[in-house]
């Protein structure tokens, strides 16, 4: 009796060892898996089309048509193993949540390999057959939108099944009645794990079959895997692990996954500090995705305590980008202490990733946190001032600009032709001439901090400029007003 115990304990350590050091192996050699011609999180159709031929060319590999979506681009099924236990994993039904099929292309590289891994390989693909569908909704992804060309949100339409990307994957769902479930997605940046200043980089759930949230023997599974990720994760992402909230959902696909008797877990991947192309948490997610294969092939996931799920701290939704705290502020000879967040809207612009730095909210926001978080006690902040130039703003000359700077100026207003090179400029360009800066909810971030009457910091469409050290964090800054 004694023996047997020993021997359960011993079996445990070693296979919840053997994962760990899988994720190990596979984060230090990750480069020799990552699909290089994916190097930024705008993947379009076109671009895992070839991919998805030379993979074809693979006899590892099954891989057919599942779909098309209404604009006439292909859904792909990819299939590979030999082993009784299914595994199905589709991702990006929303366009704009493209880490997971980044991970997948990974995950095609790693299992079709031939390295010293060969034995993990092995076990897999005698053990599960895995099957892939990367990219669900590809008209969406064209435009790097939520929703699928008819504006419907595809995981809202896993009960009424009326578009084709829903009908593909219900389909497929149905045919393979597999074992284990993953639903891929991309959840906001701003998504932290716990009331804590740590972004949710990743966040788990097993998603419910009822109102009551009860847990049967295909969700406890589902919490089981999770429990051994969430351990194994600690490692490389510590604290940046969260849980999506589990209200049940009857129109979303996971929810009716798991009611139908397949063990589903969904996966949201966040956000992670100066990581804008998610090209790192990419790299989390071929770690997370294998190593999950690697428990469903050896069954570890089974002896994981189970509890370590009720641990995992909740999605809070309280990050910003930037957070600049206790600072005074004058208006109408009234005196204030502020805090200010504000958040970068991104967008592309011809290939090139641009941002637009709003301020989101105003007042005591001690209850939240910033990526970029600076406490500025005893510093005045005053909307930025300006700068009505007669010449272009392209031929003035640098250290002009930081003299501007250095008086608070965060814009400059120009009546006269400019190229479109505008964004590179160190200051904002304004084409309005009434247009004029504001401490308030909607504007850009544009503004100045003083300490004794002097300029210390300036704040130019959100990026933070060091007067005295000239130290310029300065991404892009903003274009206002049309001409
Ligand atoms: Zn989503």
């Amino acid at each position: 009796m004694k023996k047997s115990i020993f021997f359960i304990l011993f079996s445990v350590g070693l296979t919840m060892a053997q994962t760990s050091n899988f994720a190990g192996q596979l984060y230090n050699g990750y480069e020799n898996y990552k699909e290089s011609t994916i190097t930024t999180k705008r993947i379009r159709h076109s671009i895992i089309v070839p991919l998805i031929n030379r993979h074809k060319e693979n006899p590892l590999f099954e891989i057919s048509t599942a779909g098309v979506s209404p604009q006439g681009r292909e859904i792909y099924l990819i299939s590979a193993g030999t082993g009784k236990t299914r595994i199905f994993m589709w991702s990006q039904m929303h366009g704009d949540e493209p880490t997971a099929t980044m991970a997948i292309f990974d995950m095609l590289n790693f299992l079709s390999a031939n390295d010293h891994l060969n034995n993990y390989r092995q076990k897999i693909l005698e053990n599960v057959t895995i099957y892939f569908m990367p990219m669900v909704n590809p008209d969406g992804a064209e435009l790097f939108k939520r929703r699928n060309s008819f504006d419907i949100d595809i995981n809202r339409d896993a009960s009424r099944n009326t578009t084709p990307e829903a009908r593909t994957l219900n389909d497929i769902f149905l045919y393979l009645k597999a074992d284990f479930g993953f639903n891929l997605h991309d959840q906001s940046i701003y998504t932290a794990a716990g009331r804590t200043h740590r972004s949710a980089a990743i966040s788990f759930l097993a998603p419910a079959i009822n109102y009551e949230k009860n847990v049967d023997s295909v969700r406890l599974n589902a919490m089981h895997l999770i429990s051994e990720l969430y351990s194994m994760l600690q490692e490389y992402i510590p604290g940046h692990i969260g849980r999506y909230d589990d209200g049940y959902e009857p129109r979303a696909f996971g929810d009716n996954f798991q009611k139908m008797g397949t063990s589903t877990i969904l996966v949201e991947t966040g956000g992670w500090r100066n990581d804008p192309e998610k090209q790192f948490l990419r790299k989390i997610n071929f770690i997370l995705l294998s190593s999950a294969i690697l428990s469903i092939a050896d069954q570890s996931y089974k002896k994981t305590d189970v509890n370590i799920y009720e641990q995992i701290p909740y999605n809070e939704d309280v990050l910003k980008d930037l957070l600049l705290r206790n600072m005074t502020y004058r208006k109408d000879s009234i005196e204030v202490k502020i805090d200010i967040s504000a958040d970068r809207v991104e967008k592309s612009m011809d290939g090139k990733i641009l941002y637009n730095s709003v301020i989101d909210d105003a007042g005591d926001l001690s209850t939240l946190y910033g990526y970029e978080d600076h406490d500025f006690t005893g510093y005045e902040i005053h909307p930025g001032k300006i700068y009505a130039s007669k010449k272009s703003p392209s031929v003035l000359k640098n250290d002009f600009i930081d003299s501007l700077l250095a008086q608070g100026y965060t814009d400059i207003f120009y009546e006269g032709k400019m190229k479109s090179a505008e964004y590179e400029f160190p200051l904002n360009i304004t084409r309005d001439k009434n247009y004029r800066n504001n401490i308030s909810i909607g504007s850009n971030a544009s503004f100045y901090l003083t300490k004794d009457d002097k300029v210390q910091l300036v704040f130019v469409n959100g990026f933070m400029y060091d007067v005295e050290n000239k130290i310029s964090l300065l991404k892009n800054s903003a274009v206002k007003g049309s001409k």
